[in-house]
């Protein structure tokens, strides 16, 4: 059975930089949850980052895939660099879906960690460019086939398959 690695905010759960969950509500969540397909994880927090916590975006229109590479930071709006907690958050998370046999991942999009489509600029003035957070292209790189929380749909179509 292909199990899905869900951000943990989608499902409610209270972890986000505001203290905040994101609930999603869909019929596919109820339908994934009672075959025990749905794996969480806040890779934020796996990385040590606490609740509440100051927003984070990737600098200069730069991407996860550039982080990963060392050739970007992830800020705070504080000023504070936490790019080492936002890989060790990336590198934790994959290992758990990984041991947890995920081949999909349903991530909220918008974040520095779990954005799979839009991503900030880094300027903290609400610009969002194409592009991917830390752990969705540690994810994508390790061929873990991720989904945005609005293409849900589509991933209901491809496990129908
Ligand atoms: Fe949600 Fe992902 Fe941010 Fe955690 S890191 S709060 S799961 S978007």
């Amino acid at each position: 059975m292909d199990r899905i690695l869900i951000s943990a905010c989608l499902l409610g759960h209270a972890v986000r930089y505001d203290g905040k969950g994101k609930l999603l509500v869909h019929p596919a969540i109820d339908r994934w949850r009672e075959e025990g397909r749905l794996v969480t994880i806040c890779p934020e927090m796996a990385g040590g980052m606490a609740v509440p916590r100051p927003p984070a975006e990737i600098e200069n229109g730069l991407t996860g895939e550039d982080v990963l590479d060392g050739k970007a930071r992830v800020i705070e709006v504080t000023g504070g660099d936490v790019t080492a907690e936002f890989v060790a958050g990336a590198e934790r998370a994959l290992a758990f879906a990984s041991d947890n046999g995920c081949t999909f991942a349903l991530l909220i999009d918008g974040s520095p960690s779990c954005g799979s489509g839009l991503i900030y600029d880094g300027s903290f003035a609400g610009i969002k460019h194409a592009g991917r957070g830390v752990t969705a292209a540690l994810f994508r790189r390790s061929g873990i086939d991720v989904f945005s929380h609005r293409d849900i749909d589509l991933l209901a179509e491809r496990l129908r398959k």
